[in-house]
């Protein structure tokens, strides 16, 4: 087989495609001459609201503003714990964190590696407050266990669908169950913009009205602060970008789930685990994560075969310098040591050719 160079991720082809629409769009803002806070972002937000299924959008600034905002709205602060997976990108902690919350991690299933339900309520105190499930890898999580031991525990579900744009669970789309959830439009995800970009959906008024008030410098109307807030609004420009991208969203993740399935029935490595799914959790592939015991040397190979991939995460939360001060011991959480172990994230991208993904097969197939 011919060699050949295939990236971890392009936005080229999908680019290519919509490059018209991202014109008009620029076009558009450019002779509003209106960049922030206008009617691009109240469109877009209509449209995202529509498109999952809640009563309302609000654009923010990214996807960590977005969960600040969340839990802000829900009062949530100093002396309350949130409960996160113990392996998931590093935003959804710092979250928590950056509000003055306290992180309790629970470890993810083996099988999902999305959040163990199972080990959620072993976890939960009188200062539990929120359960913060991250649909990891672009996989829904088990929603109905999540939501259940919420309202046993009156806790709040806040959804960190950053990596799951689009993808269902039974028949509702991620993003409808928590209280407020949360998305990033940074440019690698599913739903990319140009630049940052995030949002927060939720069925609940308040907290719209809140964190509407809130990304605004908590002003309720100009020049009047109700709340101590921030500075984190979704631009004109990039919400005219997200309105011209986003009616291609199913298309984006049926050509991953297209690609998915091409690496499920051909590669056969024993030495390899690959990603599984449950019956009502559907996967928009946001991540093809594969795991060995010999990740490293595999990933060394695969580049050196022109094969770009990735490792989410090198270095699980609670071992970051970062979170020194929480003094979590190393061998705490198992199974975020073994996913930073034994994780690789292979080439995954709308456009990716028919060659490109055999040419990844065959070469992890040869590698011995
Ligand atoms: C990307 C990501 C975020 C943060 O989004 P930004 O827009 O980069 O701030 C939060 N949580 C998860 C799971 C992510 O993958």
């Amino acid at each position: 087989m011919l060699s050949m160079n295939v990236p971890f991720v392009s936005f080229g082809p999908f680019e290519e495609k919509v490059k018209t629409e991202l014109k008009d769009a620029f076009e558009r803002v450019l002779q509003n001459s209106w960049y922030i806070d206008g009617k691009e972002d109240v469109s877009f937000e209509k449209k995202f609201s529509e498109y999952i299924g809640t009563r309302w959008c609000i654009g923010v600034g990214n996807g960590l503003d977005a969960l600040m905002l969340a839990l802000k709205s829900l009062g949530i602060g100093k002396g309350d714990e949130v409960i996160v997976p113990s392996n998931t990108f590093i935003a959804t902690a710092l979250a928590v964190s950056n509000v003055g919350a306290t992180i309790v991690f629970v470890e993810p299933d083996i099988e999902t590696y999305n959040i163990n339900p199972e080990l959620i309520e072993e976890k939960i105190t009188e200062r539990t407050k929120a359960i913060i499930p991250v649909h990891l890898y672009g996989l829904a999580c088990e929603m109905d266990e999540i939501m259940k031991i919420a309202n046993k525990y009156n806790l709040h579900v806040i959804e960190d669908c950053a990596q799951a744009h689009g993808a269902m669970y039974g028949n509702r789309k991620v993003g409808s169950f928590g209280i407020a959830s949360c998305f990033s439009f940074y440019p690698g995800k599913n739903l990319g913009a140009l630049g940052d970009a995030g949002a927060v959906v939720t069925e609940d008024k308040k907290i719209y009205e809140d964190i509407k008030s809130l990304r605004n410098y908590g002003s309720d109307r100009k020049y009047h602060h109700i709340y101590e807030g921030y500075n984190s609004r979704l631009d004109e420009m990039q919400a005219a970008f997200l309105s011209a991208k986003l009616p291609y969203l199913d298309e984006v993740n049926d050509d991953r789930k297209h690609i998915a399935a091409r690496y499920l029935e051909g590669i056969c490595n024993r030495e390899l685990i690959m990603p599984r799914k449950t019956d009502k959790s559907d996967h928009v592939w946001h991540i093809f994560a594969i795991r060995s015991k010999r990740r490293d040397e595999l990933k060394q190979w695969l580049s050196d075969n022109g094969i770009m991939t990735g490792i989410h995460y090198p270095t699980p939360i609670y071992l970051q310098d970062c979170y020194k001060h929480l003094g979590i011991k190393k061998g705490t959480f198992p199974i975020a040591d073994e996913l930073s172990n034994t994780e690789l994230s292979l080439p995954m991208f709308f456009g990716m050719t028919e060659e490109q993904i055999d040419y990844v097969v065959e070469r992890i197939n040869s590698f011995k």
